[in-house]
């Protein structure tokens, strides 16, 4: 699926669909390879109606679902909900891409992700792009399953404060 950036913003297209994780291979290679989880995903493209210009035009980028990943606590493979919820300022080219980037790290420009307008924009690709960039680098659990019936124990083996407020009154 491709589409010509500009084009999709200036005429404020929208394009959803589904993404099964397991076509994901970027963003899976260093995963398990079970992979039950889709990805719900909408691109919104809209520009600024006064200006013409690829600087003023957008895409929203949102993407939802789960991937499953191994918990680098307990090392049991878990199913990690990543959200993605982006808007990609279009610029013309790299080198107004990399003037971009220099004013913000000059701390002048405003904070916003920029991306070359491309006619032939693979839109699988981008999609997995920006939920790579979500994936924590070393997913772990809330709570790892492991450590909680660890804990239950803990729990059960210590007397409860309760038990020894129970004691006190019989007294
Ligand atoms: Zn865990």
């Amino acid at each position: 699926m491709v589409i010509d950036t500009l084009h999709f913003a200036r005429s404020a297209q929208v394009m959803d669909g589904q993404l099964p994780a397991i076509s994901c291979t970027r963003l899976c290679q260093d995963l398990p390879a079970v992979q039950p989880g889709v990805f719900e995903w909408r691109l919104a493209g809209r520009t600024d109606a006064e200006r013409s210009d690829a600087a003023r035009a957008w895409l929203d980028v949102q993407a939802r679902g789960s991937v499953r990943v191994i918990c680098q606590r307990c090392l049991a493979p878990f199913d990690l909900e990543l959200c993605v919820d982006n808007t990609l300022a279009l610029v013309d080219d790299t080198a107004q891409l990399e003037a971009m980037d220099a004013l913000e790290s000059e701390g002048h420009g405003p904070e916003t992700e920029y991306l070359v307008a491309d006619p032939r924009l693979d839109v699988q690709a981008l999609i997995e792009d920006e939920l790579i960039l979500v994936l924590p680098y070393a997913p772990v659990h809330d709570v790892c399953p492991g450590a909680e019936a660890a804990q239950d124990l803990a729990d059960t083996n210590r007397p409860s404060p309760f038990a020894a407020l129970a004691q006190l009154r019989k007294r």
